[in-house]
């Protein structure tokens, strides 16, 4: 069987360490995002343009920008949640804005201080008139489940995302911000998805906060999604969200594809070493399980 591409987005610079006690100097956040790169990765979540107030961890999202390598054929992503976000985004020069807008009312209350239908309407400011220079996508949290009002039914997940793809993003995600998902809800929602809506390009966002995130991407693969996000050695969270841990690993992700036949064009050994940089970097034991026990068969000894 020919082998098949999956597109792997780095997120560890922005949801990776946005929930950290420890925060990164600038300097090293550019340097998560140089190791990335060397393992591979070219579409990466570096920052979020937020209040710094809310998440201090994002305060240099400017310097973070303004540092990035722009001649290594890489693509930036900057997370925005309102109109002032994008907007800094935008200056910044970032390649790509992920706008959020969450499926639950209380969650988007909480995480962008407005309810869900407000948020779509900046969307769609935002879309009408967003300058050349940026792509916008769309990312909708809590697609799977949410923390404070629980099932987020399919039917209200896709009246959201109607309402959301009327204003045409370049790119739908659909975040599994908790981790609740099991792979037949993926299957289920991706699939009510690209019934809807065959020629969006789909995205998907999981965290394994129930150690069902990996199952949950190869679902995802099998229903269609060609683009997926993680963060090496599985860091992350959501300040906003109780309890909520760390995405899906990049370089569990890498094994599992490799060794399936999918190409991701990321080193596995290259993310396996930038992983345990971050480990470091955090001082704390994370939660990646490939960088533990390593790829196989095993690297030979040179
Ligand atoms: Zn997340």
């Amino acid at each position: 069987m020919a082998r098949s591409f999956v597109e792997i987005i780095e997120v560890s610079a922005r949801d990776g360490i946005q929930n950290e006690s420890v925060i990164l100097p600038t300097e090293e956040k550019l340097e998560l995002v140089g190791r990335a790169l060397d393992a591979g990765l070219r579409r990466m979540e570096v920052t979020s343009f937020v209040n710094p107030k809310r998440v201090p961890q994002m305060a240099d999202a400017a310097e973070v920008a303004a540092g990035l390598p722009r001649d290594r054929g890489a693509r930036f992503i900057g997370l925005t949640l309102n109109r002032k976000g994008f907007d800094r985004a935008a200056e910044a020069g970032l390649d790509e804005a992920n706008f959020v807008v969450v499926a639950s009312d209380t969650f988007n209350q909480r995480n962008q201080g407005v309810p869900t239908a407000d948020s779509i309407a900046a969307f769609a400011a935002i879309r009408a008139d967003a300058p050349p220079g940026i792509a916008v996508g769309l990312t909708i949290g809590a697609a799977f489940g949410c923390p404070f009002e629980g099932e987020v039914p399919v039917a209200r997940l896709m009246q959201v995302v109607e309402a959301c793809m009327e204003h045409d993003p370049f790119e739908l995600a659909l975040a599994d911000t908790i981790g609740v998902a099991t792979p037949r809800d993926v299957t289920e929602r991706v699939g009510a998805v690209r019934a809807a809506f065959p020629e969006a390009r789909l995205r998907l966002h999981l965290h394994n906060t129930r150690n069902t995130g990996i199952a949950n991407a190869w679902a995802g693969i099998e229903a269609g999604v060609r683009s997926l996000d993680a963060s090496l050695g599985g860091v992350g969270g959501c300040p906003f969200a109780p309890r909520a841990t760390g995405n899906i690993a990049t370089e569990d992700l890498v094994y599992m594809l490799d060794r399936s036949g999918v190409d991701t064009g990321v080193d596995l050994d290259k993310a396996i070493a930038a992983a345990e940089w971050l480990e470091a970097r955090l001082g704390k034991t994370v939660p990646g399980m490939v960088m533990k026990a390593g790829g196989f068969p095993a690297p030979r000894a040179a």
